[in-house]
């Protein structure tokens, strides 16, 4: 098995001072673009998977194209749950062979969120799991939902120290202004929170919604304590953009073997990108 949890990749990371990327990914084609360009730069990486990519892909399905693939290209691969909710649904996937878990209990009150996510932790580790957890709420998930109170919404650096001595977890994802989704303005992210969480917390700290975020911006984040960049919908629209230019320039195009390739191009040249912005070439 080349599957491993992520606790020594994000150590290894808040050791040395960059991140791993962390990519979600969707089927065989975006799984071959993340796994050939991280191991042509020998970059450590994380594949990420929402409930709804599993059940699209399917657990099994997804669990032996990774590993296959980490065999091929002779690289430690992480397969990762991405905002995953129910603890049933986790414990079934960490038995069929996932090794690294986001338990998002982000929408309970904090007691609630606490108590959910040790119960699920206990479990994790006793599989040799590696889990995440969220503390305070990141925007533009869903559309209806708005959180207009500033600090209701980012995670407040007390929190974070008591939560993760309780929760024992080895990783957090913090809430400091950035998004899920494409910015509809551009991000205020709020660096002296981040650094006072950092200061709170010894285990690594994770960014969602880095996809439209400056470079810069990302990295000043990684140099506050930020181990792990999450990029999704970057991905997305290289991929679905260069594939319909593809089917736009040639209507009558029906092998996928010819156009996926412009699209895999796309996506690979994001993927590339990221791993030079989060500092994570030649750290395998
Ligand atoms: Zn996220």
């Amino acid at each position: 098995m080349y599957i491993i949890s992520s606790k020594n990749m994000l150590k290894k990371a808040q050791h040395q001072g960059f991140a791993v990327p962390a990519f979600n990914i969707h089927n065989l084609e975006t799984l071959q673009v993340v796994v050939e360009t991280a191991a042509s730069l020998r970059s450590p990486v994380m594949l990420a998977g929402t409930p709804g990519t599993y059940r699209y892909g399917g657990v099994g399905s997804l669990i032996a194209l990774t590993n296959a693939l980490a065999q091929e290209h002779q690289i430690p691969l992480v397969l990762h749950l991405d905002h995953h909710e129910e603890s049933e649904d986790i414990f079934n996937k960490v038995r069929a062979g996932i090794r690294s878990v986001m338990i998002d209990g982000s929408h309970f009150p904090f007691e609630e969120n606490i108590a959910h996510v040790k119960a699920v932790t206990d479990f994790c580790h006793a599989y040799d799991v590696s889990i995440e957890a969220e503390l305070g709420r990141l925007g533009g998930q869903e559309d209806d939902l708005i959180v207009d109170d500033k600090d209701s919404a980012y995670t407040s650096p007390d929190a974070a120290a008591e939560f993760v001595q309780r929760t024992s977890i080895d990783s957090l994802a913090v809430a400091i202004g950035t998004a899920h989704g494409l910015y509809t303005h551009e991000p205020r992210l709020d660096f002296a929170r981040l650094e006072q969480i950092r200061n709170r917390v010894e285990v690594p700290l994770v960014l969602h919604g880095a996809s439209g975020l400056t470079e810069a911006d990302i990295q000043q984040c990684i140099r506050l304590g930020i181990c792990k960049v999450n990029v999704a919908t970057e991905l997305k629209i290289a991929f679905a953009d260069a594939l319909k230019a593809y089917f736009r320039e040639n209507p009558t195009a029906n092998d996928p073997r010819h156009y996926m390739q412009p699209a895999k191009a796309a996506m690979k040249q994001v993927v590339t990108r990221i791993i030079g912005v989060c500092g994570s070439e030649d750290k395998l």
